[in-house]
């Protein structure tokens, strides 16, 4: 039986490799400290398990879902307008979905006709390059550097490859290289879409996991930025919600109507469970919120200052889960490094490069362990490399 052939430039050979070292690791008796996936390791707050509980014993809830309740639009575009002071019409700028990934991978179903152009960041999270390819589109990469504080640089896409483009994925806080953007950047962003009537999508997943009081802005905090785009919001990060995702697509109506229309083909919505969830979440107490924030931050010192110690040294992180770290003096391939540290430490990290062309140079280390294993992480790597004294 032959494959189709959008899977064949797919898949995640790295991952896989990765696995099988961790087991021959495992084999020699050694607990593997795994810094690689970047899923949160703390629980939802209490409050929202609690409605979880409550609307788990509702009869009511085990119908097919189809649209979002009405209490969670409200939620939301409440959280929205407290948050960002963005204003969203609750009937037609928001689309429930199942985790934004559902509609980071669906959405261009609705936009990508075959050879058509997206610009996607590189490195970059992989379903945005991965959902272009399904769609039997082509990617174009925007090399994120560290000269460009990691920002695309606009102006050097060139103008045919501009003007072909059909949509352009954007993620601040990011994933993997933990940069920021402004609104001054989100502006140029809107200007550059409305220029070449290119789609603008921004991914926010991680606007509430900042560090040393810093407040990421939203896209559509952007003048203009609703008349070409979307952003993807996302409760798994925010409020520990992995388990039971569930994420929102706000801003252009038209786009929001188009996603939509492919999803309502797809899934039939959100367990009303997870729906009651999320407006607990979202109306409840933020303290949860900030502690979270706390604890990475906590997790960030411990891991950057420690390996700075050991002469290994990385920007700390302003916002999200991850450090983008270069390598270490002497090493020139993140994926060698990689294995390296696997095999002689015993931490999983992941090579920059399984991220984009450009992410070579830099692993990703996701602070997903409580203090007391990144110490533990720190320790070993220590015991087993000598990188020469800060
Ligand atoms: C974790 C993450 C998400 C969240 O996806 P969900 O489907 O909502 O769980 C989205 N974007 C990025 C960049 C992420 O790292």
């Amino acid at each position: 039986m032959q494959t189709a052939d959008r899977i064949a430039g797919i898949g995640s050979a790295i991952f896989n490799e990765m696995e099988i070292l961790k087991r021959k690791v495992e084999e020699r008796g050694v607990t593997v400290i795994n810094l690689g996936v970047g899923t949160p390791d703390r629980p939802p707050a209490p409050h929202i398990i609690q409605a979880m509980h409550r609307a788990l014993d509702n009869p009511n809830n085990y119908r097919y879902p189809l649209e979002g309740m009405p209490e969670l639009y409200r939620a939301l575009t409440d959280w929205y307008k407290r948050r960002f002071g963005v204003v969203l019409d609750s009937a037609s700028e928001v689309l429930v979905l199942m985790g934004s990934q559902d509609g980071l991978a669906h959405l261009a179903m609705a936009y990508i006709n075959p050879g058509d152009i997206a610009l996607v960041p590189d490195p970059g999270y992989p379903i945005y390059a991965c959902g272009i390819k399904l769609a039997g589109g082509e990617v174009y990469p925007l090399p994120l550097l560290a000269k460009n504080d990691f920002l695309p640089d606009f102006d050097a896409i060139p103008e045919g490859i501009a003007r072909r483009a059909k949509l352009i994925w954007l993620n601040y806080p990011n994933n993997p290289v933990a940069a920021n953007a402004n609104r001054e950047f989100f502006e140029k962003a809107a200007a550059f879409g409305k220029k070449y009537g290119i789609l603008v999508c921004h991914d926010v997943a991680y606007s509430e996991l900042a560090y040393d009081g810093f407040k990421p802005v939203s896209f559509l905090e952007a003048p203009g930025a609703r008349e070409v785009g979307i952003e993807f919001y996302s409760l798994s990060k925010t409020y520990n919600m992995a388990g039971c995702r569930i994420g929102f697509a706000v801003g252009n109506s038209a786009v929001l109507e188009a996603l939509g229309r492919v999803k309502s083909n797809i899934d039939y919505g959100v367990f009303r469970v997870v729906q009651e969830a999320g407006i607990a979440a979202l109306e409840g107490p933020q303290d949860c919120v900030e502690e979270n924030a706390r604890v990475y931050q906590r997790r960030r010192d411990v891991l950057v200052d420690g390996l700075a110690g050991l002469g290994w040294q990385m920007p700390k992180p302003r916002a999200s889960m991850f450090v983008w770290a270069p390598l270490p003096p002497g090493y020139v391939s993140s994926w060698e490094f990689c294995l390296e540290l696997l095999a002689k430490a015993g931490v999983i990290v992941i090579p920059g490069v399984a991220f984009g062309e450009s992410g070579e140079g830099y692993v990703r280390i996701a602070m997903v362990q409580e203090e007391e294993v990144l110490v533990e992480a720190v320790r070993r790597i220590g015991e087993s490399f000598s990188f020469g004294s800060s």
